[in-house]
């Protein structure tokens, strides 16, 4: 008993304890000021026959056409009659195909819906890993257990590097980069269109790196430069979350996380604790344009020491 005070009584002095209370889906969405039940899609039209969906989760891009439908995120189960009725209003019909960006619940749990319903669904073959099984998502002070996905909500189809659909026009390259937010991340290129969907990948806000499943904060650097290297100036940029941006909103935030990399990596040189990291406010000059950093710093801390 003494033992084990004296370890909690060390682990506290040593900071680094976030408290962590597991919450429901709902709980956790009602945290983040999310109502799914009352959130309606809002259209953007990229061009004619290309969208993006806004409703609650993980921002949809889709594509509607001769061939019929492809759609980028699956956001969440209430989403789905929405997003059909949207995609029917703009001309579209069944959906053909799915691809999530990664397996995290809010790109994702529309799966077993679309899947009932003869939607193809598609992914990095280490996403579809992920669904297999259930997964702890730790944020700052609240845990989330993603539950296995069943069989009908996962990917039929899988890549390791590099796949491309040729669709309604378009060469659609689904590229993958290495571990970055997850382990299965996808960016989705529209080459014709020159669109890319960058899943949570990029962000308007700090990306959320999901080191504790894999994530990796030299491969969220590495798999957007990656995609800087394949697109241009004119290249519209969907992140996984908020409004559509563009070539230079992803550099800057490349070049964003690039200076904090190397400022976490100097202070973990130098010994310091995670709270001595947070303390130091190693990303100052960008919160305001970011937001609040310490999930970000949180979760790069851990990668950075792996
Ligand atoms: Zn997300
Ligand atoms: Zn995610």
């Amino acid at each position: 008993m003494k033992n084990a005070i004296q370890f909690c009584l060390m682990l506290a002095m040593a900071g680094n304890v976030f408290a962590h209370e597991y919450k429901t889906l709902a709980e956790l969405m009602a945290g983040w000021g999310t109502d799914i039940a009352s959130r309606e899609v809002t259209v953007q039209t990229l061009q004619p026959g290309l969208h993006v969906l806004f409703g609650a989760g993980g921002n949809v891009l889709v594509s509607i056409g001769d061939q019929g439908v492809l759609m980028v995120d699956s956001q969440f189960p209430e989403m789905i009659p929405k997003l059909r009725q949207a995609i029917k209003e703009l001309g579209g019909d069944d959906i053909d195909f799915t691809i999530n960006t990664h397996w995290h619940f809010d790109h994702a749990d529309g799966n077993p819906m679309l899947g009932r319903e003869g939607t193809w669904l598609v992914a990095q073959e280490n996403a579809r890993r992920m669904m297999v099984g259930s997964h702890d998502l730790h944020y700052v002070d609240t845990s989330y257990r993603q539950p296995a996905y069943p069989s009908i909500a996962l990917p039929v189809i899988t890549y390791a590097d590099r796949m491309t659909f040729h669709f309604n026009g378009d060469r659609i390259d689904l590229l993958h980069f290495g571990a970055a937010h997850t382990t299965g991340d996808s960016a989705v290129l529209f080459r014709d269109a020159n669109v890319i969907h960058m899943g949570d990948v990029f962000n308007a806000r700090y990306p959320f790196i999901d080191a504790d499943n894999g994530g990796d904060l030299d491969g969220t650097i590495r798999f957007c430069r990656s995609v800087l290297d394949l697109i241009n100036r004119e290249t519209r940029v969907i992140p996984g979350h908020g409004p559509v941006l563009d070539y230079g909103a992803l550099e800057a935030y490349t070049s964003m996380l690039e200076t904090v990399r190397d400022r976490l990596q100097l202070m973990l040189d130098r010994g310091l604790t995670l709270d001595q990291v947070i303390a130091a406010q190693p990303t100052a000059e960008y919160d305001e344009q970011f937001g609040d950093p310490q999930l970000f710093i949180i979760k790069a801390y851990m990668s950075l020491s792996r």
